[in-house]
């Protein structure tokens, strides 16, 4: 999605303990979405169980009306890559489904994203998930006060590459806090020791999109629904993580999850 150009955050521990209860409810919406995946089901009807636990909860849903943005969830099938519109038609035994959600609580937002198998996937498919996955993690594994943002877009690089994976290059990951979308933009690929140095009170959406085949992707006429070029198939992961001087903390894991 776009990205307001206004400066870098830092976030009191205060501010980041908001995010985090923010964090919490947004771990419970999507575990409570992903239950709910399974063939037969409509993405329409994954977004209002979304919809309805983030309104029930005091929150806002932060996508929706988001320039435009039609929905809760974005839900985005197969080699669908982000930014999918949910709609009435079913899913189908062995599609794998992205869902992204975000929320506002109190001021305060949170951005989360997984990809999960619809019934029984091939090991193909298995493979990608997994390896997005251990991108997401690696990626944060790198986010410490004094690194920089290439070193965390260098490591998820390496690893997507090493497995035979396209690494999408034209949306990154983003700073967050009471906007969705802060300064800095963070690629899932780069150099490292280029960019912007991290610092404690940085918190950071990172979210890598990996395509089983080429890293190229297009836009739908929709004007959101973002495709791989070559039909492949693509994973996204994401997590809202806070940089602080005892290491990374993901925000966005449920409550009682180390
Ligand atoms: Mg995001």
């Amino acid at each position: 999605m776009h990205h307001n150009m206004n400066r870098v955050t830092i976030k009191t521990p205060e501010e980041i303990a908001k995010m985090r209860k923010a964090g919490i409810l947004l771990s419970k919406v999507m575990e409570t979405v992903i239950k709910a995946v399974k063939p037969g089901v409509t993405t329409k009807q994954l977004d209002k169980i979304a919809y309805d636990m983030i309104i029930a909860n005091g929150a806002k849903p932060s996508f929706l009306n988001y320039h435009g943005f039609p929905a809760t969830l974005c839900t985005s099938v197969d080699d669908e890559v982000v930014h999918g519109i949910p709609c009435d038609r079913e899913l189908q035994d062995g599609e794998i489904l992205s869902i992204d959600s975000g929320l506002i609580l109190d001021g305060w937002q949170s951005d989360h994203a997984k990809t999960v198998g619809v019934g029984n996937i091939t090991d193909k498919a298995k493979d990608l998930i997994k390896v997005t996955t251990d991108c997401l993690y690696r990626g944060i594994d790198h986010m410490v006060v004094g690194a920089r943002l290439g070193d965390v877009g260098a490591a998820i690089q390496q690893l997507a590459e090493a497995h035979g994976y396209g690494v999408v290059r034209d949306m990154c990951g983003h700073g967050i806090g009471k906007n969705m979308h802060e300064p800095p933009q963070l690629p899932n690929y780069g150099t490292p020791g280029t960019g912007m140095m991290l610092k404690a009170g940085m918190v950071i959406a990172i979210e890598p999109m990996i395509n089983l085949g080429s890293w190229r992707i297009k836009i739908l006429d929709d004007g959101w629904t973002t495709i791989t070029a070559d039909g492949s198939l693509s994973a996204h992961m994401e997590h809202t993580v806070a940089i602080t001087d005892e290491g990374p903390i993901i925000l966005s894991r449920p409550e009682d999850d180390k």
